[in-house]
């Protein structure tokens, strides 16, 4: 059998799975047998000793045996079956809520029973309550497995009893068809044998049934070498699919952008302001590859308010000056029509032609923009997805920028990408966030982009002071935010519910807004929320930018990007559901004047520990490289990142949080595969990330 046999054996060709098996396990992403075997238990029961009944502790999940010597039904407002087994050294009851007519049979005197489950502590002694229960033979008692008994994730539908036994029929499929066969090792020997790792047949044996003696603690605490070889094998198939992306990627051509010194000095000394050094640091980094010949793949990195604008648009002139056409991609309409001002602002003197594209353009005027487009008559297109719909095509798109990029997945960005390709050139693409890639994920997952970091904020920027507080002082708040307008500032005031309930989140900023309106009469109140109109949304952002509003309520459609320097105090309710980078983006719409700014974190009562330890994080700190981090270890990397929408890297067994200390052995082994073995490379990448793997990406 070759290893077709276990990757291509799909999950159905089991004894036992039937469609809706099948769905399940879809569900736990299980579609073929080999996926069955890498799917870990999360923890282990230990069944191979048998307790004493007279040596039991309340608490413990314990294997117990003994002989029926009492069975009745005891009825109370619901009858129970509850039997009394001894075994010579004590006795323990075990209790029966649900029980059917053969089981009230079977479970009768003199019957031998096995039974796991907790033992507690009950009116007459010991108990078990509804124990997974076997009636064994006289012969049977007393023998026992010596293996532990794995405990695997599961999905509504499927239960541990069915998975055990699926993945008991992988394991002898594995095991019958030798190995080496069905499941290769892709791991050079060499790398195994100076990491200590275990075959990768083995491991899986050892993880799915370990020996009774096995050192369950290293297992728990993830330190096992089964453990680690796996999760090496997955990460270094991660940087191995990413690197050979890089390399196609340089192998490919793109336009020649040199800089041109005249626009460039001409956009600079109108500006308001001077560059900072991080920021004129990072525009030459950019201008370095539009020039270089091939495909720009560039992350910019800047906290919230480090004037990552002003770069993009910077760099955009060396493409508007080589003949190209600059896409801008924001990810909501708010924040495209507020580029739309700048990019207006700064570059239609220069004499480049400015359009904003979003889904609020219906109908003629949509048909006009995206003629336009198509004819290259605009010089930079500005908008949200809309802008990478079919219809809309570049007549040169010569580079691409996307701001806040994780709410673009990786499909969308290859799909905008495709739209500049022409006579094989391939677009150039800048990718600016605020949201940094803690250093333990950038190693892995950016390996195919470079990095660019601004790392310091324009000068006379104070840094936002943050306090938290229970729900309960809201009077007090909202007394504070009569004082503040009365100062002649400006508010916001978050309102912030579980993500999926954009409807509830609209009706909470009602409510504030109407609970407001009546203890502040004198205040000038704007609403902002998801399901209002484009227009709506625009018109109030504007007024909130003019002052002709006070406070402003909003949902977190406000989160990214919006600047109005005059707003300087911030509170944001419930903060203990959102992200810490998301609440560190969110207060940064505040501390962008001159003067002090104060951000007042609302939660509602009670706090978890991690809520509170989240929370404290976000008052001390103002760094958001440092927040990242932290948030990485309270969370794991897939909330940090949205890497689970952005699909940019999906991991079945490593943890890059756990599993960082994996990382540098990782890239060595990488290299020296990619030297010395390289045909490994493709079957490792196969087996971790199946036929995704990168292919998709033009
Ligand atoms: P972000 O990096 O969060 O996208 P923006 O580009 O929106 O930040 O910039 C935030 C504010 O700072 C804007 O009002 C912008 O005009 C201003 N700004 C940008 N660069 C500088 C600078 N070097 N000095 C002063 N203000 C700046
Ligand atoms: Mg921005």
């Amino acid at each position: 059998m070759s290893q077709q046999a276990l990757a291509g054996h799909p999950v159905v060709s089991l004894k036992g799975v039937g469609p809706k098996t099948a769905r399940c396990l879809e569900k736990l992403g299980i579609r073929t047998v080999e996926d069955l075997l890498y799917h870990l238990p999360l923890r282990y029961e230990d069944r191979t000793r048998i307790h004493p009944l007279g040596a039991l502790h309340p608490g413990r999940r314990v294997l117990v045996e003994g002989r029926i010597e009492t069975a009745e039904i005891i009825a109370r407002r619901r009858p129970a079956l509850v039997c009394r087994i001894g075994d010579g050294s004590g006795h323990l009851l075990v209790r029966f809520f649900r029980f059917t007519a053969r089981q009230r049979t079977e479970l009768d005197r003199g019957t031998m029973l096995r039974c796991f489950g907790e033992v507690r502590s009950g009116y007459s002694g010991y108990e078990m309550i509804h124990p997974e229960y076997r009636c064994i033979s006289e012969e049977q008692a007393g023998i026992v497995g010596g293996r532990l008994t794995p405990v695997y994730p599961l999905t509504e539908g499927l239960n541990q009893t069915t998975l055990r036994r699926l993945i008991t029929q992988a394991l002898e499929l594995l095991d019958n068809s030798g190995p080496n066969e069905a499941l290769p090792d892709w791991i050079p020997p060499a790398i195994l044998s100076s990491n200590h790792y275990p075959p990768l047949h083995e491991a899986i044996g050892l993880l799915h049934a370990p020996a009774a003696d096995t050192e369950l603690e290293a297992i728990t605490r993830w330190n096992h070498p089964a453990q680690q070889r796996l999760a090496f094998e997955e990460l270094l198939a991660h940087h191995l699919s990413l690197t050979r992306r890089l390399v196609r990627m340089r192998s490919r051509r793109a336009p020649v952008c040199q800089p041109n010194h005249t626009a460039e000095r001409d956009f600079l000394s109108a500006l308001p302001f001077s560059l900072t050094p991080a920021q004129q640091r990072v525009i030459a980094e950019i201008q370095s590859d539009l020039s270089s010949g091939s495909p720009m793949m560039r992350l910019v990195q800047g906290d919230v308010g480090s004037g990552k604008t002003a770069v993009a648009a910077c760099c955009a002139l060396s493409a508007l000056a080589a003949g190209y056409q600059v896409a801008v991609m924001a990810p909501t309409e708010l924040l495209a029509e507020q580029h739309y001002r700048n990019f207006t602002a700064w570059l239609t003197p220069l004499g480049v032609n400015v359009l904003c594209l979003t889904g609020k353009y219906k109908g003629k005027r949509r048909t006009e923009a995206v003629q336009t487009i198509r004819q290259g008559d605009v010089g930079v297109a500005i908008g949200t997805h809309a802008l990478f719909q079919e219809e809309v095509n570049f007549s040169r798109l010569g580079f691409v920028i996307i701001d806040e990029q994780h709410r673009f997945g990786v499909h969308q960005r290859s799909a905008l990408r495709a739209k500049g390709l022409h006579d094989g050139f391939y677009p150039h693409q800048l990718i600016m966030t605020a949201t940094p890639i803690p250093r333990t994920l950038a190693m892995l997952s950016f390996t195919d982009t470079a990095v660019s970091v601004i790392d310091e904020l324009p000068p006379g920027r104070i840094p936002v002071r943050t306090s938290v507080m229970p729900a309960s002082r809201r009077d007090e708040v909202i007394q504070r935010i009569g004082r503040w307008v009365r100062e002649g500032r400006q508010a916001y005031w978050v309102c912030t519910l579980i993500e999926e309930s954009e409807i509830l989140q609209c009706e909470a900023a009602e409510e504030t807004m109407s609970r407001l309106a009546a203890a502040l009469p004198e205040i000038r109140i704007g609403l902002l929320h998801g399901r209002m109109h484009s227009s709506e949304k625009e018109s109030t952002m504007g007024a909130f930018m003019q002052h002709e509003v006070d406070v402003l309520i909003a949902t977190t459609v406000i989160e990214v990007g919006v600047d109005v320097p005059n707003a300087d105090l911030m509170i944001i309710e419930n903060p203990e559901r959102l992200g810490l980078s998301q609440l560190h983006q969110l207060r940064g719409r505040v501390g962008r004047g001159t003067k002090q700014s104060f951000c007042m974190l609302m939660y509602q009562p009670p706090l978890s520990d991690i809520a509170r330890q989240r929370l404290s994080v976000i008052r001390q700190s103002n760094d958001g490289f440092a927040i990242a981090e932290e948030d990485l270890k309270l969370r794991g990397p897939g909330e940090v990142m949205g890497t689970r929408q952005t699909g940019r890297i999906e991991l079945r067994i490593a943890d890059l949080a756990r599993d960082k200390a994996l990382l540098p052995g990782v890239l060595e082994a990488a290299e020296w595969i990619q030297q010395t073995h390289p045909e490994c490379i493709e079957p490792i990448i196969r087996r971790w990330l199946g036929d995704s793997a990168g292919y998709a990406d033009v």
